[in-house]
């Protein structure tokens, strides 16, 4: 259906909004996240660089997690600390 297309592509210009430093690249490079595990308590993602393809970073994302942040809405993403 057409508006499930719209919507995961809103989704996917979410991921890739944000960008990591790249020991590769030696930048910061724009991410690419991807679900890498899905526990039951939590969820792994990993975030690749755009420009080589390499692990830049991870992140967890756990059930206690979610609540924190919407709780507190705007905080910026623990992976995210790894700018410089
Ligand atoms: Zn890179």
């Amino acid at each position: 259906m057409a508006w499930m297309d719209i919507m995961s592509q809103k989704q996917f210009e979410n991921f890739t909004a944000s960008s990591l430093y790249c020991d590769k690249c030696k930048a910061a490079m724009p991410v690419r996240e991807r679900l890498l595990l899905v526990l039951p308590d939590k969820e792994i993602f990993d975030y690749l660089c755009t420009g080589c393809a390499a692990s830049v970073g991870q992140r967890e994302v756990t059930a206690g997690d979610k609540i924190m942040a919407q709780a507190a809405h705007g905080r910026r993403d623990p992976a995210l600390s790894l700018l410089p």
